[in-house]
């Protein structure tokens, strides 16, 4: 007997009931997206392997420990499966020079793939929403970006998710603080665990994104990169902070802040819910000012976010969010060889006109069809027999109105009774 076989850890199937959900977000980011002028852009799932090394650093969890990588086996290229979008959304724009003469407002929701513990709100193959912005280089389009998030929630009838921000400055600022992280941490080197002592030299800053509930003390007294900042990097900051408080959105500066990936540079920013455990970040970004121009483009201001589908859906379903189930508005009843083939025509001519139609397919009595149509929760049975068939005529039955009786109609007349029908059940709401 042969083995069954299963999905790959931490790559989940999203069954029919659970993708009703995921349509319904989706649905709302993309309107949500479009209400502020961003527009889709879709990139490859597969990216160069140095690419990913040269965007997100080589000393970050993601690439020393989480990316899927692998040589192809028939051109010996190393390739990757994307951990995130920005950086293949990065490559996109300058190898079609999108950025050249206008800015861009872009956004994907695709999958991402990193090799992690699967758990609560972590999996090795999840979905990003990416919003990236180009060209702008003001407070205005991170505040923007901020703003973004306060109304999606409200969209998505969410409450809870509160924001954290913080200022990562600019290279030169950051390299002050590195050495002063550095000469912090050097005394405290016993303390450490082995992967910050592994980066002490490399990546001191990440040392701080550390998840080590031991190194949090240690981690709390360090040197605050917001100490080193200067003054053009804390107007920056400064007017990120005025446009939120304008417009009424709450926020922490969390001083700590720093994010996993190398490319941030002034604000960056969480959104954080209490609901998921440990798994609480659900939308997470800030500027990239260098990136472009390190991946081989012209310099181009840049800010973006991205955040985690599964998460929010966890949260939507906790919220108690319901997805209206899909139904029908005609279930077609048939029986005999002519009646098949005129179900066939009038189900495609009731789509003509807009109408959702459920042809029954596999036979059976008309007893067993009639049981489905009332499962499906259309509102009406389209019924043909071979005595319809054979005049072009059909049965028209109300399955969910008391009262309506049922009638024959020839069949091109059907569309137009059911839309009436449908119109008056609409007024009568
Ligand atoms: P975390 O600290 O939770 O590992 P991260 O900083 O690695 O998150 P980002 O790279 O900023 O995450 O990705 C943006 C968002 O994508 C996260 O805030 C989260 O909602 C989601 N996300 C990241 N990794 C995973 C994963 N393995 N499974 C599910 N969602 C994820
Ligand atoms: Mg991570």
């Amino acid at each position: 007997m042969s083995q069954t076989l299963q999905a790959v850890r931490g790559m989940n199937d999203v069954l029919p009931e659970e993708a009703a959900f995921w349509e319904l977000f989706e649905d709302t980011v993309r309107s949500w997206l479009k209400s502020y002028g961003y527009r889709p852009i879709r990139m490859p799932i597969v990216e160069p392997t140095p690419l990913f090394k040269r965007a997100i650093g080589e000393v970050t969890d993601i690439v020393e420990k989480e990316m899927y990588s692998f040589v192809d086996g028939l051109n010996g290229e190393a390739l990757t499966l994307r951990p995130e979008g920005t950086a293949g959304c990065v490559r996109a724009v300058i190898e079609h020079n999108l950025a050249a003469r206008q800015t861009q407002r872009l956004y994907y929701i695709g999958q991402m793939f990193r090799h992690e513990r699967p758990q609560k709100g972590r999996y090795r193959q999840f979905h990003q929403v990416g919003v990236e912005s180009f060209g702008i280089a003001g407070p205005d389009i991170d505040a923007e970006m901020i703003l973004m998030g306060a109304r999606l929630w409200n969209d998505l009838g969410l409450d809870g998710i509160s924001l954290q921000i913080n200022s990562l400055g600019q290279p030169a600022e950051r390299a002050q603080h590195r050495a002063a992280l550095i000469a912090y941490l050097e005394q405290h080197v016993d303390m450490l665990d082995e992967e910050a002592k592994r980066r002490l030299y490399t990546n001191p800053l990440r040392i701080l994104d550390t998840k080590n509930p031991a190194l949090q003390d240690i981690c709390a007294a360090a040197p605050k990169l917001i100490d080193y900042l200067g003054t053009d990097s804390l107007a920056h900051f400064a007017g990120v902070q005025q446009i939120l408080r304008d417009a009424g959105v709450h926020f922490t500066i969390n001083p700590r802040l720093v994010r996993g990936l190398d490319y941030y540079n002034l604000t960056v920013f969480e959104w954080v819910t209490d609901k998921l455990g440990a798994q609480g970040t659900v939308c997470a970004g800030g500027r990239y000012d260098g990136l472009v121009e390190q991946l081989g483009g012209k310099p181009t201001p840049a800010c973006g976010f991205a955040m985690g589908v599964e998460r929010l859906i966890a949260l939507i379903k906790d919220s108690g969010g319901e997805p209206a189930a899909p139904v029908p508005d005609v279930y077609v009843v048939h029986q005999g060889e002519a009646a098949a083939r005129l179900a066939f025509r009038v189900a495609e001519g009731l789509r003509d006109q807009g109408i959702d139609v459920l042809l029954h397919c596999g036979g059976g009595s008309f007893k067993s069809q009639m049981k489905k149509a009332d499962g499906s929760g259309a509102a009406f049975a389209v019924i043909i027999g071979d005595d319809e068939a054979s005049t072009g005529e059909a049965q028209l039955k109300a399955l969910r109105a008391e009262g309506v009786e049922q009638r024959k109609l020839k069949v091109d007349a059907l569309a137009e009774a059911i839309i009436d029908y449908m119109i008056d059940s609409d007024e009568e709401e």
